[in-house]
């Protein structure tokens, strides 16, 4: 493309979890459609490093990419929407900024000077945008501000952008913000006067908004837009409705229907170009479609917070549309099971099939090995996925296996069978953040079984995220007893286990996640085995 990079900048107002995520995310796939090289990244203005360290409850799945960085769930509908993928460097928090500035100043990088949020923070966040976009050879980068406009923590990121504007040009960069109008639920009236707010607090900071996606529950009335648009300075064409739709795949056709990246292109100069959304368009439709109901038991413990397994919800998904089955969740609190509050059988009573989800520490652990217990013998469908496949292994060892008290020992470090261990460079170290096995690396599949069946070859990649292996002392013992190896890592690590099919219909578990690289034109194979298996298609 002619020119430098176009800088795509989304900010969001009055409230967070707006979806400026999917918002993003669709506005990447539209250039992508449109023959752009596109990325996206996504701004956290906390001061952890990385979502690593923070807990699911407050903050959603921890999105892990193919290097290992440990990100935003956003992140995880960049990569599915464009259908992509990141690296670490696509997510940018405040603790490296502030890392790398300090640590620049401890070496005496800025000798004689102050050190002062502008220029050298605002400079750091500048360069990081901008080496991502060089290094990465694209086009167009999107960039989502996290948080919303008027947050303490968010303005030297907006203060960075403000500037990018200034020194690349107003052709080249276009700030889209998201903002909320409420719907009265006395009148029933769209309320305007929040977006115009946010919008004032943005032009307060020295941003004017070049676009403005409004979210609410029912489609923007013409009398909103005009007073939205007209009070923000923009053309009505400018100003596009973001309500409430079936799927958040949706989203994309929505924004592409009222012409918004077409305005988008044309501001940045950018000659039109036809979007082949064909592909995408019969994604949606088979998942809309999809009829054939099967219920599958999610059985974790930050059940309460369904974010913190987004990419194996949009798994399912992705997998359901491909065979028409529509997946229905039903979501099994391992500590109810555990606490005996609700008996095993009476938590899984009629459930088409079963996750095992990935999770850290004791609370909720023998609920789940229970329920995997009842999963087994019941030849009702499962997929275990680390941690769930972990206990899986632990429940063998202890049911099948006989090794009495059987543990992992992230649980129960006196077990007289550590069956799930750590490895001993992962026992030297201290520090939490980034130090668990992280990102993808190969797996190596045997042949004839289940696993290679599903993923047709015996070489995959899959990204990891988890500090625990299966105990290698344990394995001759194991597969007496039945339990098959499917899968290894170069290093001899086990990476799938699963029963012969001739004892259990499906039951198979992985070490890694395949989540992550789940796709909606490209469901991951282990999704797909649970669902035929759970439907009987
Ligand atoms: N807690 C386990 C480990 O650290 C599993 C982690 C996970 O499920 N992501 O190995």
């Amino acid at each position: 493309m002619a020119g430098g990079v176009k800088y795509i900048f989304v900010t969001g107002g009055v409230l967070s979890s707006l979806g400026k995520g999917i918002v993003t995310a669709s506005l990447g796939l539209l250039f992508k459609v449109r023959g752009y090289r596109v990325g996206a990244a996504k701004i956290d203005p906390y001061l952890n490093v990385d979502a690593g360290t923070m807990n699911p409850f407050m903050h959603g799945e921890v999105y892990v990419t193919e290097d290992g960085g440990e990100t935003d769930l956003d992140l995880g509908h960049y990569e599915r929407f464009l259908h992509t993928t990141l690296s670490r460097r696509h997510n940018i928090t405040t603790g490296q900024v502030y890392r790398t500035v300090i640590e620049r100043e401890r070496r005496g990088d800025y000798l004689g000077q102050t050190v002062q949020i502008i220029p050298h923070i605002t400079d750091e966040i500048k360069s990081r945008i901008r080496s991502l976009a060089r290094d990465t050879g694209v086009d167009i980068l999107l960039v989502e501000i996290g948080g919303t406009v008027g947050d303490i923590e968010g303005l030297p990121f907006l203060e960075a952008a403000r500037q990018m504007r200034l020194e690349e040009g107003a052709e080249n960069t276009f700030f889209v913000h998201v903002a909320l109008a409420p719907v009265l639920s006395t009148t029933g009236e769209q309320k305007t006067k929040p977006v115009q707010h946010s919008v004032n607090e943005l032009r307060r900071i020295g941003i004017q908004p070049d676009a403005i996606v409004v979210r609410t529950t029912r489609p923007l009335e013409e009398e909103a837009r005009r007073k939205i648009a007209l009070f923000a300075t923009l053309p009505e064409e400018a100003v596009v409705s973001d309500h409430d739709v079936e799927t958040i795949y949706l989203v994309p056709l929505l924004l592409e229907e009222q012409g918004l990246a077409r305005y988008i292109e044309r501001r940045l100069g950018l000659p039109e170009k036809r979007p082949d959304l064909g592909p995408w368009r019969e994604f949606v439709e088979r998942l809309l479609s999809a009829s054939k109901p099967v219920e599958i038991a999610m059985v974790g413990k930050y059940t309460k917070l369904r974010d913190s397994y987004l990419s194996i919800i949009e798994a399912l998904n992705h997998a359901g549309a491909a065979l028409g089955v529509k997946p229905r969740l039903r979501w099994v609190e391992a500590t109810d099971i555990e606490e005996g509050r609700i008996p095993v059988e009476e938590a899984l009573e009629g459930v088409d099939g079963a996750i095992v989800l990935p999770g850290f520490g004791e609370r909720g652990v023998e609920g789940k090995i229970e329920a995997i217990r009842y999963l087994r013998e019941e030849g009702i469908p499962t997929l275990g996925i680390c941690f769930g496949m972990q206990l899986a292994v632990v429940e063998f060892a202890r049911n099948v296996a006989g090794l009495e008290g059987a543990h992992t020992t992230e649980v129960n470090p006196n077990t007289p069978h550590p069956v799930i261990d750590l490895l001993p460079e992962q026992r030297r170290i201290r520090e939490l953040g980034g130090t668990m096995r992280l990102g993808a690396s190969p797996v190596r599949i045997v042949e004839g079984t289940l696993a290679h069946r599903l993923y047709g070859t015996t070489l995959v990649r899959e990204r990891h995220r988890h500090r625990y292996e299966v105990n290698e002392k344990y394995i001759s013992k194991l597969e007496e007893a039945g339990l098959v190896f499917s899968g290894w890592s170069p290093e001899g690590l086990v990476e799938i286990v699963e029963l012969p099919e001739r004892i259990h219909p499906f039951f198979l578990a992985t070490q890694f996640h395949p989540e992550y690289k789940s796709r909606p034109l490209e469901p991951r194979p282990p999704f797909i085995g649970l669902l035929r298996a759970a439907s009987g298609s």
